[in-house]
């Protein structure tokens, strides 16, 4: 049987015109990974690959993949094949195939093996030397040369063109890299690397792009935000700040924080940032301190509660979501019940609840996998059934409140409906086909017939003088003065109401352009599992939004 690989053509060479080697890239995990692959859209596009709208159109196929959890890497495994089937179902020729990103990073020449074998292997930090080995696949006497890079370099910050930034009207700026604290499950610090920071001048002069280009909101992203700090003199807070000088910006969202570094001071910051918006990710993992200890996270219960606590003081109108696992190596049930506890005390927003999932090399593969699928399962339905039950509680207060927030795009499952999101990270659902002012104006309309009838009435035959400067200008019947009158009335406010719904289409076209845009250069943000409807926001690596997903949203 012909083995895929060796049934590869050669690529088409990348041009500058616009019809050279087309690249699919799709999208799996958190939003590091949706800014990584919009820069490496970039990249290639700089040296003339162009973007293919799905992987049958596609010369080279990238898969940009999570290693956070172990069924992340299956799924990805399984896709290689199944890209391959479906193109060869199509009878479309062999197509490259490259795995970018941790699992690149955690597997590296293996992933060159076995039957689902791909062609190219680019870590998280090699992705400037993609379109390099890309050209060099044709070469060396027509034998194609596979390829991987992989390893960590602190310098390797890559940036993003602005016309690709947009996810749910929120531009994307990564601020640093990888994360140096070692949380006992977590396969973060193996696959990305040390702590890198983006340099303050950098932040800014990216931001400054992208609000040029007309973007008005960022969110900041990184593992651990909260622990930004370029080269000891300028932290988190003092970014915030030095961010929300930019002139045209309106909003900063960032993600995610580490409990322990969000300080009062930075507190203090994002409550006294107007621009700063009000709402905390700040995953707890669990609510008992012998499994916080276990996993490492450097906090306890209290001060986390404490913290919460004190953010509600400084912050106004913040809200809360969490990343939650259930069934850590020796957790009891007594254990979880103090997960429960702190849901039921913070009152979150939203809640992104995973089981444990036992990663090789970890400082947690040591201790006994112990908790049963079946106990993981139970705790998981739980977490959801509580946070749906205290969301729907939340929910019903907000009925009869007022809100602003900014219309981001069309409702998935409702014609004529829109989504909208607020500063504090709510969502709804509002109607957008403007029945109001059409009501109105047939109300004033109504109004107006009336009072002109009674007019008459009342006036029949009655003669006006219209002086200018003591001379008689024009001597008309009252008939035709009430009759401009209303013209003029009826006029104006048709003007204007074109003029409205003129500006409510041309907002809305744009956000349809920008959507579009966004489906074009993202590729495929709708397989992408990002793990909030989105405020995509899908921060944090994550392979499968709703395995787990407890969610409050209105
Ligand atoms: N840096 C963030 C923090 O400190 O919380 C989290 C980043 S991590 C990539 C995203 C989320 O994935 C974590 O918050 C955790 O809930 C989940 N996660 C990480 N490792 C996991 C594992 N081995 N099993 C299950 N969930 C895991
Ligand atoms: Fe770092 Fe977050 Fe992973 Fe902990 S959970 S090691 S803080 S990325």
């Amino acid at each position: 049987m012909a083995d895929f690989h060796s049934e590869l053509k050669p690529l088409p060479a990348p041009s500058e015109r616009g019809d050279g080697c087309k690249v699919y890239i799709e999208t799996y995990g958190c939003q590091m990974n949706v800014y990584d692959t919009q820069a490496i859209g970039g990249l290639l596009e700089r040296d003339g690959f162009v973007s293919a709208r799905d992987f049958f159109e596609a010369d080279v196929v990238l898969l940009n993949t999570c290693s956070v959890r172990e069924l992340a890497e299956h799924k990805i495994i399984s896709r290689v094949g199944e890209i391959r089937r479906q193109r060869r179902n199509a009878d479309l020729p062999a197509v490259t195939i490259g795995i970018c990103g941790c699992m690149a990073e955690r597997l590296g020449p293996e992933l060159r093996k076995g039957a689902n074998r791909v062609d190219l292997v680019v870590g998280v930090d090699s992705y400037d030397k993609l379109p390099g080995m890309l050209l060099e696949l044709e070469t060396r006497n027509g034998t194609r040369r596979h390829r991987v890079a992989t390893g960590h370099r602190s310098d390797a910050h890559y940036v993003a063109p602005p016309e690709s930034y947009p996810v749910n009207n929120s531009h994307l700026v990564t601020i640093h890299k990888g994360c140096d604290y070692k949380c006992t499950y977590c396969i973060v610090p193996y696959t990305r690397g040390p702590q890198s920071e983006k340099s303050p001048d950098d932040i800014m002069a990216e931001i400054r792009m992208l609000v040029d280009a007309g973007g008005e909101e960022v969110t900041l992203l990184g593992q651990n935000v909260t622990a930004y700090n370029w080269r000891g003199g300028l932290d988190f807070a003092a970014l915030l700040e030095q961010v929300a000088t930019i002139e045209g910006l309106r909003r900063i969202r960032f993600l995610t924080g580490h409990p322990r570094d969000m300080h009062p001071h930075t507190m203090d910051a994002i409550g006294a940032l107007e621009k700063v918006c009000p709402w905390l990710h700040l995953p707890i993992q669990a609510g008992s301190n012998r499994i916080l200890k276990r996993m490492k996270r450097l906090y306890k219960r209290e001060e986390y509660l404490q913290m919460v606590r004190y953010a509600r003081r400084v912050i106004p109108d913040v809200t809360f979501s969490t990343d939650i696992i259930v069934g850590f190596p020796g957790e009891t049930e007594e254990d979880f019940q103090a997960t429960l506890e702190v849901i039921r005390e913070v009152k979150y927003d939203q809640i992104f609840s995973f089981k444990y999932s036992e990663r090789p090399g970890v400082p947690a593969a040591k201790l006994a996998d112990d908790v049963p699928l079946e106990v993981k399962k139970r705790r998981l339905a739980e977490v959801i059934a509580l946070q749906e039950e205290i969301w729907s509680g939340m929910a019903r207060e907000l009925v009869g409140k007022t809100f602003r927030g900014i219309v981001e795009g069309p409702a998935r499952h409702q014609d004529g409906f829109w989504r909208v999101r607020t500063a504090n990270n709510r969502k709804f659902v509002v109607d957008g086909s403007d029945h109001a002012p059409w009501i109105l104006r047939g109300i004033i309309f109504l109004v107006l017939l009336v009072g002109l009838v009674y007019f008459f009435v009342a006036n029949a035959g009655q003669v006006v003088d219209i002086n200018f400067f003591g001379k008689q200008f024009l001597e008309v019947s009252i008939y035709w003065v009430v009759v401009v009158c209303f013209a003029i009335g009826f006029a104006a406010s048709f003007l204007l109401a074109a003029m409205r719904e003129f500006r409510f289409r041309r907002t809305i076209s744009g956000l349809k352009k920008t959507l579009a845009a966004k489906d074009r250069e993202i590729h495929d943000l709708r397989t992408m599992p990002l793990r909030k409807d989105e405020p995509g926001r899908g921060k944090s690596g994550d392979d499968k939004p709703l395995e787990g997903k407890a969610e409050g949203g209105a």
